[in-house]
């Protein structure tokens, strides 16, 4: 197979911000592979700092994994993505864009779409939240105002009067609350804020602590009601069973994990440990979000709106109505790409 890449600046709708960093531009890597019937297989790698990528560690992956894919067959993604595991461990990001486009290759040389390839059925609609990233309570107000369509809202906390602005986003909205504090939090703060947060109408917890903080995440876990979801903790399935019994549940990203055949290990090691199971995202095209919703059939909790919250995605995949997620139905990912007048219209929200 062959292998070649473009970048994909994606801009913010809104400057993004959560509990350690600003920005508004996210720049992604994205990923062709042509195997030898001319066959393509569209790829998207979304590094972050916070796991040690960015755009000219994933390039030299590719660049690397050019040779690396010469004369392989598509059908042999087990072979493939554990050499290319054994080869950039690190390099989740990375490997996430070629796992990716080769099931994207393999679906289009068997006509179905992935979800299919997987054996999923997703005829239970699925609700993924929307994120609404930390700002001034005003604006934090009037984007939670502007997503009134949408049932479930994620909020970034981990700031100075984060309690205070949630009254105040509670009064205008009866979506349901996931909260997210990315690493932000003490114990103490934590066990008063969520304590408080039980009568916010929360669902669930994402990531209080800095990552490793086991211990503090058992006694958190046996002091709140609220359940306690890992995010920054959990990167592939060799990260959950430490995890059980501290946390309730895990968010699976194809950005932290490495693709599609390590979200399936993490989902089925997540359920054998009791843990409910997240899949979520970074700031990302339609091409990886929809490759990650393939997969929500077997998933508890969607949080899949990266693509929603820039305004130049040039491509389609996956459809959101009132929070509700449709799979296409293509072959493969089922991702097009779009004309440049297109491109404005679809990213109207
Ligand atoms: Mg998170």
């Amino acid at each position: 197979m062959n292998l070649t890449y473009h970048p994909l600046d994606l801009k913010l709708r809104y400057k993004f911000q959560i509990a350690r960093e600003i920005r508004d531009v996210q720049n992604n890597i994205i990923v062709h592979i042509k195997d030898e019937d001319g066959i393509i297989g569209l790829g998207e790698a979304a590094p972050t700092s916070f796991f040690g990528e960015d755009v000219s560690s994933v390039t030299s992956v590719f660049n690397q994994s050019v040779n690396l894919l010469k004369n392989t067959d598509p059908f042999q993604i087990e072979d493939i993505t554990s050499l290319l595991k054994s080869r950039f461990p690190k390099d989740a990001s990375a490997r996430a864009a070629i796992d990716m486009a080769i099931h994207d290759i393999v679906g289009k040389k068997l006509k179905v779409p992935l979800y299919k390839l997987l054996g999923l059925n997703p005829k239970e609609p699925k609700v993924t939240s929307f994120t609404i990233g930390i700002d001034t309570t005003e604006n934090m107000c009037k984007k939670t105002a502007e997503a009134r369509d949408l049932p479930i809202l994620k909020i970034k906390v981990g700031f100075k009067n984060d309690i205070e602005m949630l009254k105040e986003l509670r009064k205008i909205t009866k979506a349901t609350f996931r909260i997210d504090a990315n690493t932000g939090w003490t114990l103490d703060e934590a066990i008063k804020k969520i304590n408080i947060m039980e009568g916010l109408g929360v669902e669930l917890v994402e990531q209080p602590f800095p990552v490793g903080n086991i211990e503090t995440l058992k006694k958190l876990k046996k002091s709140v009601k609220i359940p306690i979801f890992a995010d920054e903790d959990v990167r592939d399935s060799t990260d959950i069973p430490r995890l059980s019994g501290a946390v309730d549940g895990i968010n699976i990203k194809l950005m932290k994990c490495g693709g599609i055949r390590e979200a399936l290990r993490m989902i089925h090691t997540a359920r054998a440990l009791d843990l409910k199971t997240m899949i979520g995202c970074n700031i990302e095209s339609s091409v990886s979000i929809t490759a990650a919703a393939h997969l929500s059939p077997l998933i508890d909790y969607i949080d899949l709106d990266g693509h929603l919250l820039v305004t130049n995605d040039p491509y389609v995949g996956i459809m959101i109505e009132k929070g509700k997620i449709s799979l296409p139905e293509g072959e493969g990912l089922g991702v097009k790409a779009l004309s440049n007048t297109d491109i404005y219209k679809h990213n109207i929200l």
